[in-house]
């Protein structure tokens, strides 16, 4: 008799692995800029159709895959990352599950190109639904362009959960200009149906990034903070209490490079303003925080944006006082914001 209980088949197991990794075009074009990022590129170009359903592109000048690592590259659990349980307390790199493309190709088709550091040829790989229908040579250059079209052809229950074009869009540009905030290193392009909807020149100034983002008025009514203390470095850049936005999605912190969601780190950053945020007014923050990667749980959740911090506490003090004790220097000196 046939056993009653038997393992998936990898194809089911990447799906099941899409629902949480792959909630919609935002997340993939997530996972896949932060590949670009993790593989060292300083250029990172993404090119949108019907806000990412129909097409996303991602092309970067990263450090590529060999031919014989290619189709490895979208086998579940498959990473170049982590290789013993040691690394997975000392994570640098953005992944490390090795989930993202074999749960992307899962639900999608994917046109795969990418190409080592001074290798004889690059590879194409072409995916349907996980399944690799087609590899060649390629004479891509060193880098990586990976193509996902058609997103959830397979999983209808998933498409109609996707909303609006104009929600998924805004989705996306969320998720990259906090991607560029975090690495003003490198040089980004977003284009939607051939309207360029960000651009940041990679320059590593992150006070320009900025404003590249939030405009250049914005950036003129920040300032800089800096703190340091034997646990944690913190830099980046506040707005001045007159200028607001009605909700949170202005706050950025990014933990050695990643950008996190996390909501004492949030409320530390709007405690800094004591009493001079009138109700439900949020300020603008860039806040970018170094600490020893021991201290930081990023195994928490699959999309790798909530993390576990040990001495928080410590922290979000460090980051209110830090915010408010600069803000106050402010105050000494009338109209300051005007003198830019
Ligand atoms: P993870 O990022 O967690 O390792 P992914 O499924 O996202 O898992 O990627 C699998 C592997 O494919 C990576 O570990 C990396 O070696 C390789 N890879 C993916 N994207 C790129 C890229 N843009 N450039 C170079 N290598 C890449
Ligand atoms: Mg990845």
């Amino acid at each position: 008799m046939e056993n009653k209980i038997q393992e998936l088949s990898e194809r089911l197991t990447n799906q099941i692995a899409a629902g949480e990794v792959v909630e919609r075009p935002a997340s993939v074009v997530k996972e896949l800029i932060e590949n670009a990022i993790d593989a060292n590129s300083t250029q990172i170009d993404i090119l949108l159709e019907e806000a990412g359903l129909k097409k996303i592109q991602v092309t970067d000048n990263g450090e590529g895959i060999e031919p014989e690592d290619a189709e490895n590259a979208f086998k579940r659990h498959a990473t170049s990352k982590i290789h013993s349980r040691d690394d997975l307390f000392r994570i640098r790199t953005l992944g490390f599950r090795g989930e993202a493309l074999p749960s992307i190709a899962s639900v999608s088709e994917i046109t795969f190109e990418s190409a080592a550091k001074n290798a004889a040829q690059g590879t194409y790989l072409y995916l349907r639904g996980g399944e690799i229908e087609d590899k060649q040579p390629s004479a891509l250059r060193q880098g990586t362009k990976i193509v996902v079209e058609n997103l959830f052809y397979n999983t209808p229950a998933r498409l109609k959960y996707v909303k609006t074009l104009q929600t998924e869009l805004a989705h996306i540009g969320d998720i990259v200009n906090r991607l560029a905030l975090s690495h003003p290193n490198i040089a980004f392009g977003l284009v939607h149906e051939g309207n360029q909807m960000l651009a940041t020149s990679g320059n590593g100034d992150l006070k320009q990034t900025i404003a590249g983002i939030y405009g250049v008025q914005t950036a003129k009514k920040m300032r800089e903070i800096q703190a340091e203390d034997l646990d944690f470095k913190i830099k980046g850049y506040v707005t001045l209490p007159e200028v607001t936005r009605a909700n949170r999605n202005y706050l950025s912190t990014i933990v050695n490079g990643r950008y996190i969601k996390n909501f004492a780190l949030n409320k530390a950053i709007v405690n800094g303003y004591g009493s001079k945020l009138m109700v439900g007014r949020f300020p603008i923050a860039v806040v970018e925080i170094e600490m020893d990667p021991l201290l930081v749980d990023v195994n928490v959740h699959p999309t790798k944006q909530e993390v576990r911090l040990s001495k928080e506490q410590e922290l979000t003090a460090l980051l209110s006082k830090t915010i408010n004790e600069r803000l106050r220097e402010e105050n000494l000196i009338p109209n300051a914001a005007d003198n830019l």
